[in-house]
């Protein structure tokens, strides 16, 4: 049979940036295989070291996700499409707010004409006006999304807006928040955030929670919410999240970007899916660069954004046909977008049958998205950004490897060294000399620890380093005199 196998962004590096690969198989499997043969690298990225499916790689064939058909062994046809969507890190509902609550909220005469377009609006109207006004949202990550998403809510007149987040604005955060301001630089992002709603809407209530969700406060602070968002940035804070809603019955609106791609899904509903539900397993720490790492366009906040909100209202007024046990996935670059349908995982950890999980502090998240060590796991030497600096200027003979992609290194330069995307390591690891010392230099400095591990597990045995911080931090010390922005 002739399908196509369509990849989303993240693992795009692993068919040398090809989106889409024609080929022919006749089972979801011989699919997989025939993509492997062509593009030895993506059986890293899409199998573990058993040969197992990765559990944070979701496979759909024409928008069905195939756990609800017949696994890997789902029989293809001709024009099938294949969707292979990474964690990054249906139906109408009832109203998440009781009709008490609805009836206790008096709209008065200065509420009718900032709410007149939703007065009119047949599906929303009074009564759902009144539900918006008694209801309380919070927000986790202040930055691009989360700004979105909170600007709207106020101006919808959602009662109380809750802000979690313990940054502070940043100069390279501004292209895509428009939610704070240039004279909010170095500001805390959820003090500023709530400014700039009471400006836009002064009748509703905010409240920054200036701290980081842990295990240890998220169940306090979303106990004050009727729905949380989620437009965090990493994969600690979403399996949390996420973890923390199911187990205290808060839907939670989840929303991901990667470069010109979004997802926007409804999670911890009764009858929908959660996080684990649906990826069971964070990818490989580094794998999957966030946002700040890999950049992304900035208008597409504003479109995942306003469909978070739009979710949130559907939660509110109980209208619609709110994304539960669907995935919107969006490509604003090539203007596509596929609704692919999801459901509850009856073996969920959290939210299935027989769960384990039954309290968030039980979990080591850390050591879950494996950021934690394995002790087993042979050390990764580090290199301090000063060491690298010195050893640069003494002309040792080393040998640096750029693993970042195209785009990063088209922001920040970096010059002397060899470019070698992860995914082509194995294969070109005789360019490297095992006789001397070998620096991977990445963003964050995750990517290039990944790039070690990859390494050793191909053979390489030469001494190798890792550059700690990334080049976000070392840019400065090895560069002082050109800034970190080249
Ligand atoms: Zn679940």
């Amino acid at each position: 049979m002739k399908i196509r196998i369509i990849l989303a962004a993240s693992l795009k590096t692993f068919t040398d940036r090809t989106p889409e690969v024609a080929l022919e198989a006749d089972t979801v499997s011989g699919a997989l295989q025939a993509l492997t043969d062509e593009y030895p690298e993506a059986a890293r990225g899409l199998f573990d070291e058993n040969g197992d499916l990765r559990g944070f790689v979701n496979i759909y064939v024409n928008d069905r996700d195939i756990r609800t058909l017949k696994g890997i062994g789902t029989p293809l046809h001709d024009g099938d499409e294949i969707f292979l969507i990474p964690a990054i890190a249906g139906g109408a509902c009832e109203s998440v707010i009781s009709t008490e609550r609805m009836k206790a909220v008096t709209i008065e005469e200065k509420e009718i004409r900032r709410y007149s377009n939703h007065l009119q609006l047949k599906e929303i109207s009074i009564k759902g006006q009144k539900r918006i006004m008694a209801s309380r949202v919070l927000v986790a990550g202040i930055g691009a999304l989360g700004g979105v998403v909170a600007e709207r809510l106020a101006a919808a007149g959602v009662g109380t807006i809750g802000l979690a987040d313990a940054q502070e604005v940043t100069l390279e955060g501004l292209q895509t928040q428009t939610i704070h301001s240039t004279r909010d630089l170095e500001r805390p992002r959820a003090a500023a955030a709530k400014d700039r709603l009471k400006k836009l809407n002064p009748l509703v209530t905010t409240v920054a929670h200036q701290e980081q969700l842990t295990g240890d406060n998220v169940e306090e602070i979303i106990a004050d919410y009727d729905i949380v968002v989620d437009a965090t940035d990493n994969f600690v804070s979403r399996y949390l999240i996420s973890d923390a809603c199911v187990l205290n019955g808060k839907p939670e609106v989840f929303g991901a970007m990667y470069q010109y791609e979004g997802v926007v899904t409804v999670l911890g509903t009764k009858d929908g899916p959660c996080l684990r539900c649906l990826y069971p397993s964070p990818p490989p720490a580094g794998i999957v660069p966030t946002c700040a790492a890999s950049g992304v366009v900035n208008t597409l906040p504003g479109i995942i954004g306003a469909m978070i909100a739009t979710e949130v209202l559907k939660l509110i007024t109980g209208g619609g046909e709110p994304l539960i046990g669907k995935v919107l996935a969006m490509d604003s670059w090539n203007l596509r977008y596929h609704t692919l349908h999801t459901g509850k995982d009856s073996g969920c950890p959290v939210c299935g049958r027989s769960p384990v999980i039954r309290a968030v502090q039980d979990i080591d998240y850390d050591d879950f998205c494996g950021l934690r060590e394995d002790p087993d796991e042979e050390p990764i030497d580090l290199i301090e950004p000063e060491e690298l600096a010195r050893r640069i200027s003494d002309g040792d003979r080393i040998t640096i490897v750029d693993v970042r992609e195209p785009h990063e290194r088209a922001v920040h330069r970096f010059p002397g060294t060899l470019i070698i995307p992860i995914g082509q390591l194995a294969r070109r690891q005789k360019e490297l000399d095992p006789e001397i010392d070998t620096i991977f230099v990445c963003m964050e400095g995750k990517r290039s620890i990944l790039a070690i591990r990859t390494l050793r597990e191909a053979g390489y045995t030469g001494p190798m380093y890792s550059l700690k911080g990334g080049f976000e931090t070392a840019a400065q010390i090895i560069f002082p005199n050109e800034g970190a922005w080249l």
